[in-house]
């Protein structure tokens, strides 16, 4: 059984972003605006509420450009800088909703975070500043948030365990280069695939859109979106060589999904 559902795009870049300070390559310097990629992010909305995945240093011009004025759960797909940076502005959504926010991870991930926001964790009392109020939940395997049941998949990136998301018909599957054996039946029968191709250059950690490709056709969804690119790939010459039913995200698309109700 499926609800409908709907994914914004909120940042669809690599870690530096694309523009990339001080870069003059076409893409970089293109007019289009589907070249213009903050870090990555994506907000699903659900039955009953909204879900952010990450919180990426972009975190609050993506929430005013979308106009998200509230959010049920953040999940965390892993610790890297460009999907936790945006941490902080939660604090927004603690007044806004006069309550902490619910926070999902693995353990792995709040090893980190505790480290990298230790004011945030910290016992002592702090000598002013806000922090941002959440609930620590660990994910050890399904969780429901925003009247969704979230599976999470096991993914590689690089010698990293990291975390994608599927709900129903959708999963988002950032920041990876192998998907792990435990992954493959958790995506059997996805409609709409989101993955990570970062250029077409091999790199050690992400897929490459050759690489995402083969990907998508061993899952055979409906449909797939790839994300998390660098300047190498140009909106509209890579949305040229792609097979039918595969595109290029873009900061700002919204796509109808199918979510599984929990
Ligand atoms: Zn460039
Ligand atoms: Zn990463
Ligand atoms: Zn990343």
């Amino acid at each position: 059984m499926t609800a409908p559902g709907r994914v914004a795009f909120l940042g669809t870049g690599t870690s530096h972003g694309v523009p990339l300070i001080g870069c003059r390559c076409a893409v970089c310097t293109s007019d289009d605006p589907h070249d213009k990629r903050t870090r990555p992010s994506i907000l699903i909305t659900g039955p009953s509420g909204q879900v952010l995945v990450d919180t990426s240093p972009d975190f609050r011009q993506q929430a005013l450009r979308h106009g998200v004025d509230r959010l049920d759960a953040v999940l965390y797909t892993h610790s890297h800088a460009d999907h936790i940076m945006g941490f902080d502005d939660l604090r927004r959504f603690n007044h806004l909703q006069g309550a902490p926010v619910a926070c999902y991870a693995s353990e792995a991930t709040w090893s980190d975070m505790r480290q990298t926001f230790h004011y945030v964790f910290a016992d002592k009392p702090r000598t002013g500043g806000g922090i941002p109020e959440i609930v620590v939940h660990v994910i050890d395997g399904p969780v429901t948030v925003g009247g969704m049941r979230i599976v999470p998949v096991p993914l590689w990136h690089g010698q990293m365990r990291v975390l994608g998301f599927r709900t129903g018909g959708f999963a988002y599957l950032t920041d990876c280069n192998r998907l792990d054996d435990a992954a493959w039946p958790l995506l059997e029968g996805v409609d709409t695939l989101v993955l990570d191709a970062l250029r077409d250059k091999p790199h050690s950690t992400h897929f490459t859109v050759r690489e995402a490709l083969d990907v998508v056709e061993r899952l055979a969804p409906r449909c797939a979106y790839l994300t998390h690119m660098t300047h190498d790939l140009g909106h509209r010459d890579t949305s040229g060589r792609l097979p039918a039913g595969v595109q290029l995200a873009y900061d700002g698309l919204v796509i109808d999904v199918a979510v599984a109700p929990g």
